[in-house]
C-alpha cells in the first residue's frame, strides 16, 4: 500500500482507511517522507484542496514527542475557518495517539481559550492576530516547541499579518523545525524564509 510505502504507522494507516484515503496525494508522496526522514525546514508550494493538512498532519502525529509537556507544535492560518478545519482533519487522523489541539482564534471567546490552554495542548492551531494576544499574555508559552507550520502563508501576507508572523517567529525555539505551504510564492514569503530558516527545501508540486 502506498501511504506505507511512505513510511506511515500502522495506528494513522487505520485512521486514513476509516477516513477513506487510499492513495497519497502527490504532495502528500512529496512531503510525507521529507518531513519524516530529515530534519530541514519545508517550504512548499501547493493549492487549497491538493491534500496539503494531511501532507504536514501524519507525518505531524508520527514525530510529535507526547511525553514533552507543553506544547509542542504551533500552526498559523489566515481564518478561524481554516483553524478549524485543521484542527479536525489532525483529530480524525490521529489515530489511537492521545493528542490534544486546541484551534485559537479571534472571535471566540477569551476566556474558553485560556480555560484551554491551561488544561493543556499538544498542538494549538490559531489566527495571527489571537495567537500573539495570547503569547503577550503569556497564555501561551511556544518557546519549547518542536514544529512551526504556517499554512496558507500567502493568504495570512495578504490578510496583513507579515508582521504578526515575524514577531510569532521570535516566541520560538532556534531549533523549531519550520514548515511552510503557501499556493504562490511571493518575495516577502521567500524572504520570510530566508530570514526565519536555516537549511530549507523548496518544494513544488
Ligand atoms: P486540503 O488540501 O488539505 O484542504 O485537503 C482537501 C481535501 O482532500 C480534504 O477534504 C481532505 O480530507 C481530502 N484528502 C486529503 N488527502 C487525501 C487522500 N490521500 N485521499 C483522499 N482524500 C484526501
Amino acid at each position: 500500500k502506498e501511504f506505507e510505502k511512505l513510511g506511515v504507522s500502522k495506528s494513522i494507516l487505520e485512521a486514513l482507511k476509516k477516513k477513506g484515503f487510499e492513495e497519497p496525494t502527490d504532495i502528500q508522496k512529496l512531503v510525507i517522507p521529507k518531513i519524516l526522514n530529515s530534519d530541514k525546514d519545508i517550504v512548499a508550494q501547493a493549492q487549497t484542496g491538493t491534500g496539503k493538512t494531511a501532507a504536514f498532519g501524519i507525518p505531524l502525529i508520527e514525530m510529535i514527542d507526547r511525553k514533552k509537556s507543553g506544547v509542542k507544535c504551533l500552526i498559523l492560518t489566515p481564518t478561524r475557518e481554516l483553524a478549524n478545519q485543521v484542527a479536525e482533519e489532525i483529530n480524525s487522523l490521529k489515530g489511537r495517539r492521545k493528542l490534544k489541539i486546541v484551534p485559537v482564534y479571534g472571535g471566540q471567546s477569551m476566556e474558553l481559550q485560556l480555560k484551554r490552554l491551561k488544561e493543556g495542548a499538544d498542538i494549538v492551531v490559531g489566527t495571527p492576530g489571537r495567537i500573539l494576544d495570547h503569547l503577550k499574555r503569556k497564555s501561551l508559552d511556544i518557546s519549547k516547541i518542536d514544529f512551526f507550520i504556517l499554512d496558507e502563508a500567502d493568504e495570512m501576507l495578504n490578510m496583513g499579518f507579515i508582521d504578526d508572523i515575524k514577531t510569532i517567529f521570535r516566541y520560538t525555539p532556534e531549533n523549531r523545525r519550520v514548515l511552510l505551504f503557501s499556493a504562490t510564492m511571493p518575495r516577502e514569503i521567500l524572504n520570510l524564509a530566508k530570514t526565519f530558516m536555516k537549511d530549507y527545501e523548496l518544494i513544488k508540486v
